[in-house]
């Protein structure tokens, strides 16, 4: 009648939570690094990536290591931005794409652009899953799976030290600033021509202030 429900389920469970803690596990690897093709991918020895990451983020980026899970320091980030390559700085994902995958891992279900990382797959561990690296400078990121939520049903499950976050509020202020003063420049111009009808308006005692000004001075 009833197989046992509950053991079924048990090992659904377990296979669901190896499966979605599966994030970028692999600290080796025998695939060959995929060729970079972007006119302005970045290459740099071993030693030079050592010079400008930390051991761990070397480890992660460049050895595909896995940092531990719920120690990334982007994890609970939720501000406006974008995350960018630790590497090249290369715009990966948009902040509005994160989500909360309770795995541990930072997860969005977009990159901020197609062209931005590339798919390798890795059958390391086991299983065959999905490699992201970047597409400028081959960091390895982390691996996208297919549960992740509407609209794309992906999980793009990603070493936090991948990555950098650079919040949005700095560059749109600025821009809106100047944007701003820009219009703020044409106000102040036109008030200068106000300041002229007035001086004209003042002039012209015989007129009425209100009919006259707005045609005479632009001419
Ligand atoms: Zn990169």
């Amino acid at each position: 009648m009833n197989p046992n429900p509950m053991g079924l389920l048990t090992v659904i469970a377990c296979l669901t939570i190896s499966a979605s803690t599966g994030c970028a596990q692999s600290t080796t690897t025998t695939q060959a690094a995929p060729e970079l093709t972007r006119a302005d991918k970045v290459v740099k020895t071993d030693a030079q990536w050592k010079q400008q990451l930390t051991p761990l983020e070397f480890q992660v980026t460049r050895l595909k290591g896995t940092e531990r899970p719920g120690t990334g320091k982007l994890l609970k980030v939720k501000a406006p931005g974008t995350f960018t390559c630790k590497c090249c700085d290369l715009p990966l994902f948009d902040a509005s794409t994160k989500f909360e995958s309770g795995t541990g891992w930072p997860s969005f279900f977009k990159p901020i652009d197609e062209d931005a990382i590339i798919d390798v797959v890795d059958k390391s561990h086991f299983m065959t899953r999905t490699e992201n690296i970047c597409s400028r400078c081959g960091a390895h990121l982390g691996h996208v799976f297919t549960d992740g939520p509407a609209p794309t049903g992906l999980r793009y499950c990603m070493n936090s030290v991948s990555l950098k976050f650079q919040p949005k509020s700095k560059s749109e202020d600025s821009a809106a600033q100047s944007s701003g003063s820009g219009s703020a420049a044409k106000q102040s111009s036109g008030s200068g021509s106000a300041s002229k009808q007035s001086s004209g308006s003042g002039s012209t005692t015989k007129q009425p202030a209100d009919k006259q000004p707005m045609t005479s001075p632009k001419k």
